[in-house]
């Protein structure tokens, strides 16, 4: 019997081989890693033992005035944010006064924080709409509240979290970043973050999840340089690149 050797030209060989192959393999070399369910756990158990009741650093007063400070504190800090807003308040802390104000007055109060001229049109537009269609008070519901100018995904779970006690997970860049480096919730998107988040993380610690993620991302987990020499979570971390060391991350 002769077996007959079938020619393959080196680009048809490697379309029928190698290519699936390495597409394959490529596929899986682009999963992140994943931090396993009871590596998840023990990270929210030390974040709770560490600080057992974290909080909003944004100021406020009500519902209103969070929702107002969620909505001017984008791209700004909250400590920009409360700076302004300590006179604003003082001035208007319900949808009626602040229209009572009125837009030139509110970007002359908030005109330290950046975007304020958008943003005041915003504060109006939205006390407006509050007043005419939900009787001046802030609903308690997503599709409400991304219905009001100004007001996206992100500012309406932080509203649902802080406000009315919703196990909701506000991804902000803090977030966004701390999920991918851990490996505990991975994602393209802040929204493939905050699914990935709301199915990883315990029940028993998904109302302060928020929370502890933006404090953990905000003083120590930072952008540039994450401080991952006194990072509590060093050991669970996936993050390929720690910081072992202050004059490694001073570099
Ligand atoms: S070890 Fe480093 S990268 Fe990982 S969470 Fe801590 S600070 Fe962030």
């Amino acid at each position: 019997m002769v077996l007959k050797r079938v020619k393959t030209s080196s680009k048809e060989s490697l379309s029928q081989t190698a290519g699936p192959a390495k597409a394959a393999k490529s596929r899986r070399a682009k999963k992140p890693a994943t931090l396993a369910g009871d590596a998840v756990a023990e990270l929210f158990r030390r974040f709770e033992l560490a600080n057992p009741e974290p909080r909003t650093e944004l100021e406020h007063s009500n519902p209103f005035t969070l929702l107002i400070a969620v909505v001017l504190s984008a791209q700004a800090t909250d400590a920009g944010v409360n700076k302004a807003t300590r006179r604003l308040f003082e001035r208007a802390d319900t949808p009626e006064k602040m229209l009572a104000l009125g837009e030139d007055a509110v970007r002359e109060e908030i005109k330290t924080i950046g975007l304020y001229r958008n943003k005041a049109k915003n504060v109006i537009a939205l006390s407006q709409q509050l007043v005419e269609k939900h009787g001046g008070v802030v609903p308690q519901d997503r599709a409400a509240l991304e219905a009001l100018p100004g007001v996206g995904r992100k500012t309406a779970n932080v509203v649902l979290n802080v406000a009315f006690g919703q196990p909701a997970i506000a991804v902000d860049t803090h977030i966004f970043r701390v999920s991918n480096r851990t490996g505990l919730a991975p994602g393209k998107t802040p929204y493939d973050v905050e699914k990935a988040l709301l199915a990883a993380v315990p029940p028993h610690y998904l109302m302060n999840a928020h929370h502890w993620l933006i404090l953990h991302g905000r003083y120590v987990c930072k952008a540039r340089k994450p401080e991952c020499w006194r990072c509590a979570i060093a050991d669970l971390c996936l993050y390929q690149q720690k910081s072992l060391s202050p004059t490694a991350a001073q570099e």
